[in-house]
C-alpha cells in the first residue's frame, strides 16, 4: 500500500482498530484485491457480512436499481423493499413481526427493550451466557459476558446477569423475579466458535417456558444462511420468542432486524422504539437480493455439502500437526480449528502468516483459528486455504 494512506489513517482515526497493513480496494466473490493489486482468498467475508462474496451481481443489481430511485425516506412512510423484505424474513422464520435497526448491536438493543417493556414491572434482568458477544453499545457490552469488554467503561448498565456456558443448571441458578429473558446465540461466534448443543437449547426454552420469561436467539453471526439453514436453530428444532439478525442480511449494507410473534410485538406501541436509518431502501433492497439468493433451490445444501468437506479436511489438519490443532467445531461455514495449548501461542502468527500468503482468518478468542468464507466459497479454494494452512502449520 501507499504508505501515505496507512500514514493518513493512523494520524485521523481514533486507535480501536488492530488493522491488517494494507488497503483494500476491489472484491469479487471470495477474492479481494489490495492498493497495490495484491490477491486475498477472504476466509473472513467481513466477518461473517459478505455471505454471497464480493459485489455479488445481484445485489450490486438490486442496490443500483433502487439507489435510482429512492436512497431515504424515513420511517414514517412505507417503505417497499422494507415490506418485502419484512415478508421474506416472517415467511421463513418463526416469526409474525419485524423491526429494522442498521447493525447487530442495534438489533439486540432493540431486543433487550422489547424483552423489558413486554415483561412485568420489576422483570428486567437479562441472563447472558460466558463467551458470549452482542455487540459495543452500552447496554449489549453489559449483555456480553465477558470482562474484557465491559472494562474501563463503567458503570456497566444494570439488568444483566451471566451464566457459565454448557448447562441449563447454572442458568436456572440464576432466575429470580426479576428475570425477564436468556439471550444466547445458537452458535457463538466471537466466542470461540462454540455450537449450543439441542439439548442445551431444548432446557433453556423449557425454563423460559416454566418461568414465563423470554428466550432471545442472537442469530448475528450464525444466521442467514451461515450454518447451512437459514436461521442456525433451526436445525436444533427449538424455537425462540424473539431473534435477532445482522451481518450477512445486507449482502454489505448496514442493516439489522428483529424478529417477534404477533403477541410480543404488541407490547411496543408507537413512540417506544425507532431508528431513522433502519430498513432504509437500499440497504433493504440489498437484503433481498440476498435472501433470495440465500432460499434459492439448492443453496443451503451447497453450504452444508461444502461444510462437511471443510470440516473432513481440517480434521485432517487436525490429525497431521496433533500437538497444534486437536479438531474441527462449528456449524456450516461457520468453522474453527480448535488449537491445543502449544498452538493458541501461535495462533496469532498462523494468521499473519497466512496473510501473508494471502488467505484472510482470525483467531477468535485466542482459542481457535475461524474461517468464515462467503457461502458461495468453491471446494478448490477450501483446497487452496486447507493447503496454504498445511505450509503455515509446518512452521510450528
Ligand atoms: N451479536 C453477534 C453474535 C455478533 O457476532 C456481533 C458482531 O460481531 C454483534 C452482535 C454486533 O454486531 P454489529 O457489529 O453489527 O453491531
Amino acid at each position: 500500500m501507499n504508505a501515505s494512506w496507512s500514514a493518513r489513517s493512523d494520524k485521523v482515526f481514533i486507535g480501536t482498530y488492530n488493522r491488517f497493513p494494507v488497503m483494500m480496494v476491489k472484491g469479487e466473490g471470495v477474492r479481494l484485491w489490495d492498493a497495490d493489486d495484491r490477491e486475498y482468498m477472504d476466509f473472513l467475508s467481513g466477518i461473517a457480512v459478505c455471505a454471497l462474496g464480493h459485489c455479488h451481481p445481484k445485489v450490486v443489481e438490486a442496490i443500483t436499481r433502487q439507489a435510482q430511485s429512492l436512497i431515504h425516506v424515513s420511517n414514517l412512510f412505507h417503505i417497499k423493499p422494507q415490506i418485502e423484505l419484512a415478508e421474506l424474513l416472517v415467511r421463513h422464520s418463526f416469526a409474525e413481526k419485524v423491526f429494522f435497526a442498521n447493525s447487530g448491536a442495534e438489533a439486540n438493543e432493540a431486543a433487550i427493550k422489547l424483552a423489558r417493556i413486554h415483561s412485568k414491572p420489576g422483570r428486567y434482568e437479562i441472563i447472558s451466557l460466558a463467551g458470549s458477544f452482542h455487540g459495543r453499545t452500552l447496554a449489549t457490552v453489559a449483555a456480553t459476558a465477558q470482562e474484557k469488554f465491559h472494562k474501563g467503561f463503567e458503570p456497566i448498565p444494570k439488568g444483566f446477569v451471566y451464566a457459565d456456558f454448557g448447562s441449563p443448571k447454572h442458568v436456572e441458578a440464576l432466575i429470580s423475579e426479576k428475570t425477564c429473558a436468556i439471550l444466547c446465540e445458537p452458535v457463538q461466534g466471537e466466542g470461540g466458535v462454540r455450537p449450543m448443543e439441542t439439548e442445551y437449547l431444548k432446557g433453556l426454552r423449557e425454563l423460559c417456558d416454566q418461568h414465563g420469561i423470554l428466550l432471545i436467539y442472537d442469530e448475528i453471526q450464525c444466521g442467514l444462511g451461515r450454518t447451512g439453514t437459514l436461521f442456525a436453530h433451526e436445525q436444533s428444532g427449538v424455537f425462540p420468542d424473539i431473534m435477532t439478525s445482522a451481518k450477512g442480511l445486507g449482502g454489505g449494507l448496514p442493516i439489522g432486524a428483529m424478529l417477534t410473534t404477533d403477541e410480543i410485538a404488541a407490547s411496543m406501541t408507537v413512540g417506544t422504539h425507532a431508528s431513522t436509518f433502519g430498513g432504509n431502501p437500499v440497504a433493504a433492497a440489498s437484503a433481498v437480493a440476498v435472501m433470495e439468493e440465500i432460499l434459492a433451490p439448492g443453496f443451503l445444501e451447497s453450504v452444508q455439502d461444502k461444510s462437511r468437506y471443510f470440516i473432513s479436511r481440517l480434521e485432517l489438519l487436525a490429525e497431521q500437526f496433533p500437538h497444534l490443532a486437536t479438531g474441527a467445531r462449528g456449524r456450516g461455514l461457520l468453522l474453527g480449528l480448535v488449537l491445543t495449548d502449544q498452538g493458541i501461542q501461535h495462533g496469532a502468527e498462523i494468521v499473519e502468516q497466512m496473510f501473508k500468503r494471502g488467505v484472510l482468518m482470525n483467531f477468535a478468542a485466542n482459542l481457535v483459528l475461524r474461517f468464515i468464507p462467503p457461502l458461495i466459497v468453491t471446494h478448490e479454494d477450501i483446497d487452496m486455504v486447507i493447503e496454504q494452512l498445511k505450509e503455515v502449520m509446518k512452521n510450528f
